[in-house]
């Protein structure tokens, strides 16, 4: 028996289900705005010896941390597939996932941070140096579609940046968190670095509006909004990464049997529920009508359900509501199905479904789709193709498939998207060292990369006086002719003086 989203809570525990059955598979306690300040309190002090120890001694205990999730792999990929309902290939590779962010976080931190001298400029005698300080204690809150991976691409590099962590897991998939937060007590020698409060969206207001220094959210647009606003009470900083309805281009001269892979792959792995899922292909004129048949007839081979199936359990029954309304949409407004379709549903499990004849007044190609559709849209130039991938208020991920190197790098930049993958799919998500995120409805800020520690630092600036110079500018004891003195130096080095003259014609040199 499939049960809907709200009967999932109680006034006293979170009920967590397996999404092919709707068996209950365990709960968790829904923490009220007071526990979620007292884990925030406790926070607190952690980050406070956190955050003075080194780089070497925080590296050696993520990396104690890493080992530990390692060493449970099997543990957590099984409650990824039960409490998601990916499969238990899909779960694994989440795991993996996870750990690259563990081991990334941790060994580029110190680099990342590393105090930085630059010019001083005008004031000559001054050493000017930028250094990056930890925040504190960070807020996670986190999707179900990758209820391990994606607040990981926060979590480790918040704690990299020598801050502590309270997590706020999606109501769908608790367990994951719970158990992730078990692994961290044990491992961390401070038991609070990385706690998590349970509950559904009001557990997660409560940490939006707590003492937090920052808050890492990843969710739905319409959600993230709702943070920022709560957040702003405190003015505590935001970093939102949100949804996405992320285009693919297919060059006519693209390789079509490997651009059909990677669109059936990108649209369809965790049964379409990716925030970098492929939810819309364009493709030239010429390529179209085949491009299609290869996408169809890789779809068909696919399997849905089962142990050993392609495509797991929808998680929630609510996104196969929104599924089912936007194939019955495009259906309606001319839209053709090549192979699934509305009546292909049952239950939780959606068979993948291809859709042509699609146009931009569709929701399919404009609302985010979150499941197995691939609605593949001909366009007659490349240039139409960049019109209609930027028609979009998100801007997340893209995929570009061309022959052309030139070409494809080209269509790479012109898309407006935190992040293109060329002649691949999705393969931006899978390099730790490229920031992820998005801009528009995507949101902003960037998990991943040297940004994603760097988002989870405060920058301090410090200028440090050397030698004195003649004439002090920060002070009111000037000499009598210090308006004259001014004035010159402003011809000097701003106008048309020597030193102006020399400096510009150095940078004209140098570039
Ligand atoms: P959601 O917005 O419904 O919920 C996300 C989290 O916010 C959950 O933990 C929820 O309990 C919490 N929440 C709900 N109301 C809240 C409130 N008022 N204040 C604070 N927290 C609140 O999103 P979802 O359905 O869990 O996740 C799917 C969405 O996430 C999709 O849009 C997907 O594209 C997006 N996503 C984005 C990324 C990314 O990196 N950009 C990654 C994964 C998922």
């Amino acid at each position: 028996m499939a049960t809907t989203i709200s009967s999932a809570t109680n006034s006293e525990r979170l009920q967590s289900y397996d999404p092919s059955t709707g068996q209950v598979i365990g709960s968790v306690p829904i923490m009220t705005a007071a526990e979620v300040d007292a884990a925030v309190a406790r926070a607190r002090i952690a980050s406070q010896t956190w955050s003075t120890r080194s780089h070497a001694a925080r590296r050696e205990e993520l990396t104690a941390f890493r080992k530990a999730i390692a060493a449970h792999a099997d543990e957590l990929a099984e409650l990824l597939h039960r409490e998601n309902g990916k499969p238990l290939l899909e779960a694994y590779v989440e795991v993996m996932m996870a750990l690259g962010h563990v081991q990334h976080a941790a060994s580029h931190a110190e680099a990342a941070m590393a105090p930085k001298k630059v010019s001083s400029g005008v004031l000559a005698n001054f050493r000017a140096t930028i250094s990056y300080q930890p925040l504190g204690v960070v807020g996670v809150i986190g999707p179900w579609n990758y209820p391990l991976n994606t607040p990981m691409g926060s979590i480790a590099y918040a704690l990299a940046a020598g801050n502590a962590v309270v997590f706020k897991p999606s109501e769908l998939t608790p367990l994951i968190a719970v158990k992730l937060a078990e692994i961290a007590t044990k491992t961390f020698g401070l038991p609070d670095l990385l706690q998590v409060v349970t509950g559904a969206g009001a557990t997660g207001a409560a940490l939006a509006k707590s003492a937090i220094d920052k808050i890492a959210f990843t969710g739905s647009a319409g959600t993230g909004k709702r943070v920022m606003i709560t957040a702003a009470e405190r003015l505590t900083p935001v970093l939102l990464e949100l949804g996405g309805k992320d285009p693919m281009i297919v060059a006519e001269d693209a390789d079509l049997d490997k651009a059909a892979e990677a669109c059936v792959y990108g649209a369809l792995t965790n049964a379409g529920q990716a925030c970098v899922s492929v939810e819309r292909v364009y493709v030239a004129d010429a390529v179209h009508d085949k491009f299609v048949d290869k996408v169809v007839e890789a779809v068909r081979a696919l399997k849905t359900g089962g142990d050993d199936g392609h495509l797991g359990a929808m998680t929630s029954p609510a996104q196969v509501a929104i599924v089912k309304d936007h194939l019955a949409d495009a259906v309606a407004k001319g839209a053709k199905v090549k192979t699934g379709g509305i009546d292909a549903i049952s239950g939780s499990y959606i068979q993948p479904t291809v859709l042509t004849e699609v146009t931009h007044s569709m929701k399919v190609m404009s609302d985010e789709t979150f499941g197995p559709v691939i609605p593949i849209q001909r366009v007659s130039s490349l240039d139409e193709a960049i019109k209609l991938a930027n028609d979009t208020s998100f801007g997340l991920g893209s995929t570009v498939f061309a022959g052309d190197a030139s070409v494809a790098r080209k269509l790479a930049s012109r898309i407006r998207a935190g992040m293109t993958s060329v002649n691949s799919v999705m393969a931006f998500a899978g390099i730790p060292s490229l920031p992820f995120g998005g801009v528009g409805d995507s949101g902003f800020g960037r998990v991943h990369g040297d940004e994603g520690i760097r988002e989870f630092t405060r920058v301090k600036s410090t200028a440090e006086q050397v030698f004195p110079l003649p004439m002090n500018m920060m002070s009111f004891n000037q000499p009598k002719d210090a308006t004259k003195r001014i004035k010159g130096m402003i011809k000097t080095l701003y106008g048309e003086g020597i030193v102006a003259k020399a400096g510009d014609l150095l940078r004209k040199l140098r570039s």
